[in-house]
Parts: structure tokens; sequence; C-alpha cells
């Protein structure tokens, strides 16, 4: 499969970056790793004229850790940079594990953070993993520039919010309250390259070590045709206590807020079946780490 012809332009400034998306048009696309685009422009599902390459715009690629505020993290960070930031691992464990859990080695040191939210798919690795941290994402066209929460940007299969004029320039994330811990697991037929059947972040936080849950979020993927909060669970567990029969009961809650299809990779379902499963799971696992949590 040949890739069509287009015009491949790397701007060394944002400035420039955002007039050439601003003069282009609906014509021409960012490219960051080109995982998701360039397999698209094969297909002939997309087919710019020009390519717009963030590789050169400085500043795009940089995890920026803020002392008070949290963490800043450029949309052109790869997964593998994120898997292996002590910074990301220690404080916003879901998104470490999701990176790490992204494709394959090959395709992790090219996917970015940004592609893959702009990308919108229901199944990608990054919306759960960002929306259990309530992530701001920047976006900056030449003219205007806009914050939205991320749980705000998915709007189907596919589609965000993004003009095609606009940049995700920026990632911002709050660093936790104490005693928070936090999961991410991935369901799929394989350990690699394995886009997910299932899959489930969360972030979890006690008063005090085996106090009660003063904070949690609960974020699916490949469960609607958007990545979905599980809010009636979140609900339930304010104010209790943790224990395997709570956390069992937010599983089965959190069934009624998803609306998974059958596909190939799986029934309608097996697939409530797993959220159930893997959400009491997730929340196990964040509440040991909530436990272990260290300044
Ligand atoms: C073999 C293989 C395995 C994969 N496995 C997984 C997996 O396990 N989990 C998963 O979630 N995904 C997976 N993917 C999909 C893909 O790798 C990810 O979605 C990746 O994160 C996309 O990032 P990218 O930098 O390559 O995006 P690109 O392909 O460069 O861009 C994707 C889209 O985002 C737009 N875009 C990129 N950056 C910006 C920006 N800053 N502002 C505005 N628009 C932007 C582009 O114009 C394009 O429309 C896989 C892909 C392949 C080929």
């Amino acid at each position: 499969m040949l890739l069509p012809n287009f015009e491949y332009i790397e701007p060394t400034t944002l400035e420039e970056a955002l007039r050439l998306l601003s003069d282009m048009g609906g014509n021409a696309r960012v490219i960051a790793g080109g995982t998701d685009l360039l397999v698209r422009m094969k297909l002939k599902i997309e087919k710019p004229s020009q390519l717009i390459s963030l590789r050169k715009v400085p500043g795009l690629n940089q995890v920026i850790k803020r002392e008070t505020h949290g963490v800043s993290i450029g949309p052109a960070v790869t997964a593998a940079d994120l898997a292996r930031n002590e910074f990301i691992r220690d404080k916003f464990a879901p998104l470490a594990t999701a990176a790490g859990k992204l494709g394959a080695p090959v395709i992790r040191n090219r996917a970015t953070i940004g592609g893959n939210l702009v990308n919108g798919r229901p199944a990608a690795d990054f919306p759960p993993a960002c929306m259990v941290f309530d992530a701001i994402l920047k976006l900056k066209s030449a003219t205007n520039e806009r914050e939205i929460l991320v749980g705000e940007f998915f709007r189907g299969p596919g589609e965000t919010i993004i003009e095609p004029n606009e940049l995700l320039v920026g990632i911002f994330m709050e660093t936790p309250a104490p005693w928070t811990g936090g999961s991410y697991i991935k369901l799929g037929a394989r350990k690699a390259l394995e886009i997910s059947m299932v899959n489930v972040a969360v972030m979890l936080t006690l008063q005090e070590p085996l106090g009660p849950i003063v904070d949690v979020k609960i974020a699916l993927g490949a469960v609607a045709p958007t990545p979905v909060r599980a809010f009636a669970a979140e609900q339930y567990l304010m104010g209790r206590h943790p224990s395997e029969k709570v956390f069992s009961e937010a599983g089965a809650i959190g069934v009624g807020m998803c609306h998974p299809i059958t596909d190939h990779r799986g029934t309608m379902e097996y697939r409530c079946l797993m959220i159930e499963t893997l959400t009491s799971r997730a929340l196990n696992l964040a509440y040991q780490n909530a436990l272990a949590w260290k300044p």
C-alpha cells in the first residue's frame, strides 16, 4: 500500500505551525508520530495535501513538573517517554501504565499522547488515564486559545471537539492529594499490539490510611462511543470504607454507565462482565497503592 502524494512541512515555531494550519484550511493535517495518520492515509481514509509536522516545534515534547500545580505534558511526548518518566510513574501511575501498554515498543517510541487523544478512538489507552486526573487540554489556533476538560473533549468514535485550525498544545494535571493511589487495567486478547476490549483507570483518595474514601474517579474505555466516567459508581463509593464487597458493588454499578457493542474483539455480554470484574479489580489495586502512598 503506497501513501498518496502530499507536501511535508516542518515549522520551527508554534506560531508558524498555527499560521500554516490556518492558511491551509481543511486540506492540511498535523502529524506527530504518524502511527494513526499514516495508516489512515495508506488505507485512503484520509487524503491531506499537506502534513504539518510537530517534530521541530520547540517545547511540545516536554514533561514539566510544577511543584505546586502538578504536571504539564506536551502533546508530542511519546508513550515510551511517559512510561519511563519517574515523576509520572510516581504521581500519575495510571498514565504511566497506560503508556507502557500501548502497542509495542516500536509503536510506543513514536506514538504521542496528543495524537492518541485527538484521534478520539473509544478504545484508546490514554483517554481514561487522563480522565481520572481531570486533565485540562489547551487548544490553540492562530487567533484563539481555549482550555477544556478532557471528559468534554470526545464526541463519538474518531470525533472530538478540536477544530481543523486548532492544535492541542498542552495537557495539564494536578498532582493528586496525599493517600491517593491509582491503577490502569487493559484487557485484550494479546499482551502486546492489541487494542483494548475493555480498559479501566481509577484514582482513589483516602481521608487517611484505613479511613474512608474521600475522592474517587473511574474511567472506562471501549465500552461506549466515547470513553466514559462511571459517575454513579464513584458516587456510591464516596464516604465508604474500602472493602472487596464495596468495590465489587461499585463494579456492578459501573456496568450501568456503559453501552458496549459486540464486535470481533468481544461480545456485549462479555464486555459487561469484564467491566464489572475489571472495575472492582482496578479499585482494589488503587486502594493498595493509596495505602502505600509516599510524599
Ligand atoms: C500497530 C499499532 C498498534 C497500536 N496500538 C495501540 C494501542 O495499543 N493503544 C492505543 O491507544 N493506540 C494504539 N495504536 C494507535 C496509535 O499508535 C496511537 O493512537 C498513537 O498515540 C497516536 O499518536 P501519533 O503521534 O502517532 O498520532 P498521529 O498519527 O501523528 O496523529 C493522529 C491524529 O491526531 C492529530 N494530531 C496529532 N497531534 C496533534 C496535536 N498536537 N494537535 C492537533 N491534532 C493532532 C493528527 O492530525 C491525526 O489526526 C496503534 C497503532 C498501530 C499502528
